[in-house]
């Protein structure tokens, strides 16, 4: 019996590919993709202007199905999160946060990640496997309709719920490469959900050669987790770094301008008490992207115990943010959302069946350097979306 092919990670060609060995025109393709991503639709039998033929073989064929639910939380500041399961003791996150003028989703490309950052807990958990195009897209599709971008009154009225999608949530969307592109293409698709390039952001935490992939092959906006600015501090914070340090990584971001949607990269910065945000940190920064043009988004670090880290008081993350906007650089400070559901920066977490034996080998670390090792713990420190251009740090 020929496999059965989940329609959500299938592209326009894709889509048109499969058609085509079903005998039917290319058309029909453009027809499932309405009907599956902007009608959300997982029905076949009511996919009517297509012929019946069409659905039986349809429904011997394909599904359109997204992970079950585990968990659907709903903050108090409209914040919302969804736990899905992705089978064999996975599960990931997907997060809603509505703004008065958009709202963004917040999608996972892996289940676990293997960068390992010192600050994040999705790290912390190791590494299990990379998502199929169709559990990326899946976050989107289930997220649009539970926020009722199905309903027909609200197509009328010309309401997205989903205005914007980061690729923020849990894992390193460019070590998951040929799924995450599978996936943009279809969040762009005019007979998909149409997101402009502008709306769509990938956050890296600076693996280069992906970088320059994605630039030729679909330029979105890019966010970098920077967190550093200099190689000594990001090798021990961003472990990638040893591989990829920020002399390729800058010269990286560069090349990604000349392509880009937008005409700035997104740093993005935890705030580290005594590690990362000192005034010298700040002049540091300030050399490393003079030629890059940037802006900076300034996370708070969310403390957790045993981490052997602390966030930044406010003040010093005022004038840290104050020193790069003296520098003429858009600097936004990022506001917590939804940390009663546990949604806010630092907290996605999920559920991840460790393939790469990370809590072992950090013990063994741990034991190597002594019972107070100061590497710590990490805490999730997703990258959020949201920000604003002003002359004044901005809390977003
Ligand atoms: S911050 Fe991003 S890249 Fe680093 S461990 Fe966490 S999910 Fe992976």
């Amino acid at each position: 019996m020929s496999e059965i092919v989940d329609l959500l990670g299938l592209d326009a060609d894709g889509l048109a590919r499969r058609c085509a060995d079903w005998g039917q025109k290319p058309f029909r393709a453009r027809q499932l993709m309405r009907w599956i991503h902007q009608r959300g639709e997982h029905d076949f039998e009511a996919m009517t202007d297509l012929a019946r033929d069409f659905r039986e073989v349809l429904k011997r064929s394909a599904r359109v199905a997204a992970p079950a639910v585990i968990a659907d939380n709903v903050s108090a500041d409209g914040t919302r999160k969804w736990l899905l399961d992705v089978g064999a003791g996975n599960a990931i996150e997907t997060v809603y946060i509505p703004e008065a003028d958009r709202g963004a989703l917040c999608i996972s490309t892996q289940a676990g990640c293997a960068v390992n950052c010192l600050f994040c807990s999705t790290g912390k958990q190791g590494f299990s496997r990379n998502l199929e195009a169709h559990e990326i897209v899946a976050q989107l599709w289930h997220a649009s309709r539970a926020l009722g971008a199905g309903d027909p009154a609200q197509r009328a009225r010309g309401e997205r719920p989903i205005t914007n999608v980061v690729f923020m949530g849990m894992g390193e969307p460019l070590q998951n490469y040929a799924a995450t592109l599978a996936a943009l293409r279809i969040l762009l698709d005019d007979n998909a959900y149409g997101l402009s390039r502008r709306r769509v952001t990938v956050s890296t935490s600076g693996v280069v050669p992906m970088i320059d992939r994605l630039r030729d092959d679909c330029p979105v906006a890019l966010a970098v987790s920077l967190h550093a600015p200099d190689d000594a501090l990001r090798d021990r914070l961003v472990p990638l770094n040893r591989k990829y340090p920020l002399t390729e990584l800058m010269a990286a971001c560069r090349r990604y301008l000349e392509r880009a949607p937008r005409d700035f990269i997104t740093f993005e910065y935890v705030m580290l008490d005594g590690v990362n945000d000192t005034d010298r940190h700040a002049v540091q920064l300030l050399a490393l992207v003079r030629d890059v043009p940037c802006k900076f988004n300034l996370i708070p670090f969310n403390p957790f115990p045993n981490s052997g880290l602390r966030r930044s008081p406010p003040d010093r993350i005022r004038r840290f943010a104050q020193q790069l906007v003296d520098a003429g650089i858009v600097t936004t400070i990022r506001r917590t959302r939804g940390d009663d559901i546990d949604a806010a920066c630092g907290q996605l977490a999920g559920e991840v069946q460790d393939r790469t034996r990370l809590a072992q080998r950090s013990a063994r670390a741990a034991g190597n350097a002594g019972a107070a090792a100061t590497t710590g713990g990490r805490v999730a420190q997703p990258k959020r979306p949201a920000d604003r251009r002003t002359r004044q740090p901005a809390e977003t």
